[in-house]
């Protein structure tokens, strides 16, 4: 959308606000829907092909506002997130609605709540097998001795999500790619365990903060599920969203061992901040570890219904998916293809640049774009001198 059409589109959006407000008396108070409606209204999968504004707003009117607030906030990202978890390459485990399926997608406020929440989860996990194996002992101590691991090049937010869950983080070296490799994961989880602590939680990471870089998900999960009961997680804050590109999606190999997965759409994607998608494989998994039921918050479509309130810790959440899912649509996955690929030509052709200039080096290999911005922090100084 260029900025002639976007000032048509908002104009005509105020509009459509002032009317609502106007003629609220002819809306109903409660939804006319049941839960469940919205998936047999809406596609499996995303669009391929941009649609049109139009089009899009037909269905807000006709879709979208007969569920209200709920349960249509809760299904459109759930829906949502299964078509962008299908268009980046997830496994199937991971979306909600496929037969049996036991995992699913949810909209969180960043990256950084990501990886905490899984950590909670995963801590939650850990915690409730080792009381089982060790009924009489405190459960301070049992805590003491969570290991979780992370490379150098994980983003800060690791460290942070360890701190606020009060285990030990071991911050490991990656290889001279800043990858890490699974057998120095191993060699660390097993010197470890020999001193008597417990590998808990793995925060890997496809496409670092500095330097753009991919762990070894194919050599690391192996390592996890040598482990009686370690959670891995992937981390594709930025770079995840590239994997809409089948060319890319070489570099989730490895994904089908991991517990679950994070990519930000609000990095990369043409949505706006904040919109970071998260994927668990085994969503009791994840929930078990923050439910709290009050009696307020009680109804009758616990087994029916996903209610992300157990899935993060904010209780009121936004219709985050509402933007998600008219990016997807006004572009549709070919536009959206054509976005992050024009990303990466320009990062080519500036790598090819930066190639024939010696006071830079190309310090790791250019797959996406943000390496390049990496070069140039760590050299401009230097080049500014000369
Ligand atoms: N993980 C990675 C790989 C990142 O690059 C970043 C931010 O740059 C983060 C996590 C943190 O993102 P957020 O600001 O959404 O918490």
């Amino acid at each position: 959308m260029d900025s002639h059409e976007f000032r048509i589109r908002g104009k005509e959006m105020i509009e459509y606000i002032c009317k609502y407000l106007d003629n609220l008396e002819s809306r109903r108070v409660t939804p006319s829907v049941e839960p469940g409606y919205l998936k047999n209204l809406l596609p499996d999968e995303a669009p391929d092909d941009g649609e049109d504004w139009e089009r899009i707003m037909a269905d807000v009117e006709q879709k979208i506002m007969p569920g209200a607030a709920g349960p249509a906030c809760t299904e459109l990202e759930t829906i949502v997130l299964d078509w962008f978890g299908k268009a980046i390459g997830l496994p199937d485990e991971f979306l909600a609605f496929k037969e049996g399926g036991k995992g699913g997608g949810v909209i969180q406020t960043s990256a950084s709540e990501c990886v905490l929440v899984c950590m909670l989860a995963a801590r939650a996990q850990a915690l409730k097998r080792l009381k089982h194996q060790h009924p009489f002992v405190e459960e301070g101590l049992l805590l003491s001795k969570l290991m979780a691991y992370c490379s150098k090049e994980s983003h800060s937010c690791v460290e942070k999500a360890a701190m606020i869950c009060f285990v030990k983080l071991r911050i490991l070296e990656p290889d001279e790619k800043s990858s890490l490799r699974g057998q120095h994961l191993l060699a660390a989880m097993e010197e470890d365990e020999a001193m008597g602590l417990i590998p808990f939680f793995v925060s890997t990471t496809l496409g670092t903060t500095a330097c753009c870089s991919c762990d070894n998900l194919q050599e690391i999960g192996p390592v996890c599920q040598k482990f009686p009961c370690v959670w891995l997680h992937v981390d594709a804050a930025y770079a995840g969203n590239a994997f809409i590109c089948p060319e890319l999606k070489y570099l989730l190999a490895g994904v089908e061992y991991a517990d679950s997965f994070n990519t930000n759409p609000n990095k990369w994607l043409l949505v706006n901040f904040d919109c970071s998608t998260m994927w668990v494989r085994d969503r009791i998994r994840l929930t078990s570890a923050l439910v709290v039921d009050p009696l307020y918050l009680q109804h009758g479509y616990t087994d029916s219904a996903i209610d992300y309130r157990h899935w993060g810790v904010p209780l009121s959440r936004r219709f985050r998916s509402l933007k998600l899912w008219f990016v997807i649509r006004s572009y549709g996955i070919k536009g959206l293809q054509n976005y992050i690929r024009h990303h990466i030509s320009l990062a080519k052709r500036f790598e090819s640049h930066v190639r024939k200039d010696r006071r830079f080096e190309v310090c790791n290999d250019v797959f996406v774009s943000i390496m390049l911005e990496n070069i140039l922090k760590q050299n401009i100084n230097e080049s500014l001198k000369l």
